[in-house]
């Protein structure tokens, strides 16, 4: 019988630059095995999957939006990694980005957010006031089901 080649540990993690975990059969360093093992738990339609391993290669732990570094292990942290849709409810167009961003965000879309942002930066500096707000995903308090029978006048 063949004797079974015993692989060499490599020196590299897949994803990114770091040094793998001390293993024969991983080929990912400490941070991208957690990170991959999440993104497989998160149950992520197909293709979002190599979009964010991409992501990570390209641009390691950072946020999409922010650019600053995430914490890939401490939940408790604000700077921990979370998956955000950009789009509300599109569940192919997923990002990662810190936790406080992320709830900062939370239903609004890309553009909004940033508009929301520059909003509050110049109410805080310059004291212009905020008015008119229109968020298109925006249903915490009002559930789209409710305002479709509203707008149906039904019981
Ligand atoms: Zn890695």
């Amino acid at each position: 019988m063949p004797k079974k080649s015993l692989k060499k540990p490599l020196k590299k993690c897949c994803m990114c630059t770091r040094r793998p975990v001390f293993s024969i059969k991983t080929v990912y360093c400490r941070f991208c095995s957690y990170f991959s093992a999440r993104i497989s738990n998160e149950r992520f339609p197909p293709g979002v999957r190599e979009k964010l391993v991409d992501y990570v290669r390209r641009y390691d732990f950072t946020c999409a939006y922010t650019g600053m570094p995430l914490d890939v292990f401490d939940y408790k942290s604000p700077r921990f990694l979370e998956f955000d849709h950009v789009t509300p409810g599109d569940p192919y167009d997923v990002v990662i980005t810190s936790s406080w961003v992320n709830e900062m965000k939370a239903d609004q879309t890309f553009k909004e957010f940033r508009r929301s942002i520059r909003r509050l930066y110049l109410n805080f500096m310059k004291g212009i006031k905020i008015k008119n707000i229109k968020l298109a995903h925006w249903f915490r308090l009002c559930p789209p089901l409710i305002s479709k029978r509203k707008s149906l006048h039904l019981p």
